[in-house]
């Protein structure tokens, strides 16, 4: 069901949602977040907000639920492999890599093993909430291997015995290091990105896009 209103899909609750609102504001989009809402109308343009986890948002996109969206790389490349892996469709556009966001997927280690490379994580069990990204990554390093698919705690895996080994996102380290753990290999550096539905747009919504994207780069411009 398409709107008249542009729809964007932003995380509701997290490390995307502040920077995400704020990138929206300075490009002139005026809304008002108040309470528990999933939709929040724009006061000055014919743009709807949905507020979602961010897991929901590359989905919305690939279904052609919502014509916009902004999410970490991890996310959407994590539920791309699934949707390919279960025949579900897949496809969006990115319009531009965002200034905020930043991380890196990484495999880590006890701080006290060896490492000398990928072969060395052979026949290991790995602890992730990216298991499509950990199976593309070993699959290209040739390396065999078996996941414990956990959504939150991965870090505490290995200690409590359930994983060798976990890929998980890091900023800093200091996570990492707060268990015990090193970094062995990044297999993704991920950004928040701005991507677009496929298929038919109306004329005045591609008008839209094209003004948001054209104060967007005035935006980020300006912060570099
Ligand atoms: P939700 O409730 O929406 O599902 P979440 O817990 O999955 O939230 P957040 O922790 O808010 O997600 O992270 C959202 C995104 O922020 C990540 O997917 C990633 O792209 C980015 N990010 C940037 N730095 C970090 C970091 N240090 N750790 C985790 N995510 C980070
Ligand atoms: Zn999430």
């Amino acid at each position: 069901m398409q709107t008249q209103r542009l729809r964007i899909a932003i995380q509701k609750k997290g490390r995307l949602s502040k920077e995400c609102q704020d990138l929206l504001k300075r490009c002139g989009v005026k809304f008002n977040m108040m309470g528990e809402r999933l939709v929040v109308h724009s006061e000055n343009m014919p743009i709807d907000l949905l507020l979602v986890r961010d897991d929901d948002i590359p989905g919305l996109i690939m279904d052609g639920v919502v014509d916009l969206g902004v999410i970490g790389e991890n996310e959407l490349e994590e539920v791309g492999l699934e949707r390919i892996a279960r025949g579900e469709p897949a496809e969006y556009t990115k319009l531009r890599r965002l200034d905020f966001g930043g991380c890196r997927l990484s495999i880590a280690i006890d701080k006290d093993a060896q490492y000398n490379g990928p072969q060395d994580l052979q026949g290991k069990r790995i602890a992730t909430t990216y298991p499509q990204l950990v199976k593309r990554y070993m699959d290209e390093q040739g390396v065999e291997f078996s996941t414990c698919m956990l959504n939150g705690s991965v870090e505490v895996a290995p200690r409590a015995g359930l994983a060798d080994a976990i890929c998980d996102l890091v900023s800093t380290g200091a996570t990492l290091e707060a268990n015990g753990l090193k970094e062995a290999e990044v297999i993704l550096r991920s950004k928040a990105v701005l991507i677009q539905r496929v298929g038919e747009f109306s004329a005045d919504k591609q008008a839209l896009i094209e003004r948001l994207l054209t104060r967007m780069q005035g935006v980020i411009q300006a912060k570099e």
